[in-house]
């Protein structure tokens, strides 16, 4: 009996450890972000740097559009200064939530941003916006800039720590967007054919000069059909399409699908490797700068 009670015992604490780590920790002294995606986070960061304290609500590979929220997000939303999130229904379960807070405190809804700005936005198939505007490099400058000015009216006596390091950081990301133009050329005009699992790549594809397909729709809770799969395997014999690529937020089971089909009708596609789609990665991928590179790396790799 007793060696029951201790097991009940050390489960009870491990629960409650779980729950600690989800408790929301509020830093005195900073402007306390919450921002959902990694992406967000990233740039938060960088622009807020130690003046702020950034917590991301989605982690590393998590997709957005299916994203839950915990008890301990809608706690850390509540009790943040300042919210960043990307608007335009990325983070589909929580839209609603994100718009109504927007309105009682200080926030950056990223899809507004470029609305006001009048960047142009993609639709999908269906007419709805497209919420993957990171993969535009200038895309990203717009959002980089709503923050530097939202951030610094919220907190104006640091207007100019955020200014200096914002437009640093906005000269990197025009770098970044040379390079991507310098590096993707080496793939020829006939071979720019990106194929992924989810729509998440249109807005690269409109800034660089690619030609997307991709077997899910915009959100990845859309299903993907046989039909799909068949006009895809087509276009990839009929163009001779070398690699296709698996996404780090999305399953892989529907490129799978693909290349096996290729595989019967005996020709052989190749994975060209893992994308960062709506989720940054670890390390130095948890950067946005590093990850687009990797990413426009593997792409010219697997398609040059
Ligand atoms: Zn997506």
């Amino acid at each position: 009996m007793k060696k029951y009670i201790i097991i009940f015992i050390i489960s009870f604490m491990s629960v409650l450890l779980s729950a600690c780590k989800n408790i929301y920790q509020y830093e005195e002294g900073k402007v306390n972000i919450v921002a959902t995606t990694t992406m967000l986070g990233d740039l938060s960061k960088q622009i807020g740097g130690d003046k702020v304290a950034v917590t991301t609500l989605m982690g590393i590979g998590i997709d957005p559009h299916t994203y839950s929220p915990k008890a301990s997000d809608t706690n850390a939303l509540i009790k943040s200064d300042f919210i960043v999130y990307a608007g335009l229904h990325l983070e589909g379960k929580i839209a609603d939530v994100l718009d109504q807070l927007s309105e009682e405190k200080a926030a950056l809804n990223a899809g507004n941003a470029l609305i006001l700005n009048e960047v142009k936005l993609l639709f999908d198939n269906e007419g709805n916006l497209d919420p993957h505007i990171w993969f535009n490099v200038e895309n990203w400058i717009v959002v980089a800039e709503s923050l530097i000015e939202k951030l610094s009216l919220y907190d104006s006596q640091n207007k100019d720590y955020y200014t200096t390091r914002g437009e640093n950081y906005i000269k990197q990301l025009r770098d970044l967007h040379e390079w991507i133009i310098i590096k993707t050329s080496e793939i020829d005009e006939e071979k720019r054919i990106l194929i992924t699992a989810h729509d998440a790549f249109q807005y690269f594809a409109d800034a660089y000069g690619f030609q997307v397909e991709a077997i899910q729709g915009i959100s990845t809770s859309s299903e993907a059909s046989i039909a799909n799969i068949n006009d895809l395997v087509n276009l990839v014999i009929d163009r001779q399409v070398k690699s296709i690529f698996i996404e780090s937020s999305v399953p892989q089971k529907t490129i799978d699908s693909v290349i096996s089909s290729a595989k019967s009708r005996n020709y052989t596609l190749e994975i060209g490797g893992e994308l960062y789609s709506d989720s940054l990665g670890d390390g130095i991928d948890s950067q946005y700068i590093q990850a687009f590179k990797n990413n426009v790396n593997k792409i010219v790799d697997g398609l040059k």
